[in-house]
């Protein structure tokens, strides 16, 4: 028998389901922070992390462990097909801890130099100003420059599966191959494209996601997640040395419990994301209007995301429109919000509306001048999370009178 090629909604299905406490269909919400012990012998093995809910013993408290977070851990580690997972408060939680729990002071990292805002706030100036670790940021979709950077104490490369704003593809196997060969970690960031791409089955040793962005798709929850090796995600919660437990950005239950609720349609809302993104950017395509969007048959990403993604989620669900001055960008979304009702002038993804930001004075603006020009992250840059509310015609002609009204187009 041939393995069947990975399938991350086969593999959600198949991840043990959670009952609710009385026999409800939904889990129930563990909204206790701490738990109690029968035997109180026990209370020792539990804290030296040799008797938790996975080793026969029990919960201990909130922060280390909580039984409806550890379900919606299992339910993203079967998604991102890593053995264990554990969410967090944030995104960036999830970025930091990891990076904290993979570097100790005077080591290296090789990051992507186009990458979230936040993460590259980071790695560029907090890192080396409070923990001593440095990163050196380069072209991620050039091997080369992979190679070149790293050094003998880079221990981990950092890159997003699809770049934010620049929506690059990662070549993910042959950055695996760069790193694993220096005995680096590969983190990658699948915010952009969740099971679009599976990039543990790719070689990347750690996943990160923000879930404030398409797994959630409400746009009403902060929230992170780490997927890796049980070795790894045990070692975050380490009483000692544990990068979760210490720095302690927990998820609350509650939180854990509404996104469990959204997973079942995610991957949905993920190709209808996807199908109207590509029809949007096939048609700014067709006018010769300066769009990019991974899915183009014109794009050179297109080739790199149809070799890795796994089939039926499409290209994704972001696409970027250069408008030419900040002006005219700031123009054009002021017009299709407040004059249309097309979407929101908001930072943020993966929402069920459209949501439009200029890059360079919102989420990058963490960056340099000179970084941003590096990372083709142009003032113009309008970068569009197509929703999938209202009719798509409707919304095809509200953004066609915003590009004229801006004289994009006669
Ligand atoms: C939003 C975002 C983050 C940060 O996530 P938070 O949940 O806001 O902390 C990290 N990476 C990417 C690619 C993002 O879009």
């Amino acid at each position: 028998m041939s393995a069947a090629p990975f399938d991350p909604v086969r593999a959600m299905a198949d991840a043990r389901h959670e009952f609710g406490e009385h026999g409800g269909v939904n889990m129930s919400i563990e909204a206790s922070t701490t738990f109690t012990v029968m035997d109180a012998r026990t209370m020792p093995e539990i804290f030296q992390g040799h008797a938790g809910p996975d080793q026969g013993g029990c919960y201990l408290y909130g922060r280390h462990f909580n039984p409806t977070v550890y379900a919606l851990g299992r339910s993203l580690a079967a998604m991102e097909g890593t053995q264990a997972a554990y969410p967090c408060a944030s995104g960036l939680a999830a970025i930091a801890c990891t990076l904290m729990q993979l570097c100790e002071p005077g080591d290296h990292i090789v990051a992507a130099n186009t990458i979230y805002g936040g993460t590259f706030a980071l790695l560029n100036d907090f890192f080396p100003a409070r923990t001593g670790v440095t990163a050196t940021f380069v072209d991620i979709t050039d091997a080369d420059a992979v190679e070149a950077a790293m050094t003998e104490r880079t221990t981990v490369v950092f890159a997003e599966s699809v770049s934010n704003p620049t929506l690059k593809v990662t070549n993910l196997p042959a950055i695996a191959r760069i790193a694993h060969a220096r005995g680096a970690a590969l983190v990658v960031d699948n915010t952009f494209s969740p099971l679009m791409i599976s990039p543990a089955n790719h070689g990347a040793d750690v996943v990160v996601h923000s879930l404030t962005k398409y797994i959630n798709g409400a746009s009403d929850i902060i929230a992170g997640v780490i997927c890796g090796s049980k070795e790894f995600v045990s070692g975050l919660m380490d009483l000692k040395l544990g990068s979760l437990m210490l720095m302690g950005p927990t998820m609350d239950p509650q939180t854990a419990f509404a996104i469990s609720m959204r997973l079942p349609h995610l991957p949905l809302r993920v190709k209808e994301h996807a199908r109207r993104a590509q029809i949007f950017a096939d048609r700014l395509s067709e006018r010769g209007l300066p769009v990019e969007y991974p899915g183009l048959e014109s794009s050179a990403q297109r080739e790199r995301l149809a070799a890795l993604s796994n089939p039926g989620y499409g290209f994704g669900g972001m696409l970027t429109l250069d408008l030419g001055t900040t002006e005219r960008a700031f123009s054009f979304m002021e017009y299709l919000q407040n004059k249309e009702g097309f979407g929101y002038m908001a930072v943020s993804l993966g929402y069920f509306d459209t949501l439009m930001s200029c890059s360079a004075s919102s989420t990058s603006s963490e960056m340099s001048e000179d970084a941003m020009r590096e990372a083709g992250i142009l003032p113009g840059l309008v970068r569009v999370s197509i929703g999938f509310t209202g009719e798509i015609e409707q919304r095809w002609d509200q953004f066609e009178r915003g590009l004229k009204s801006v004289g994009m187009i006669g």
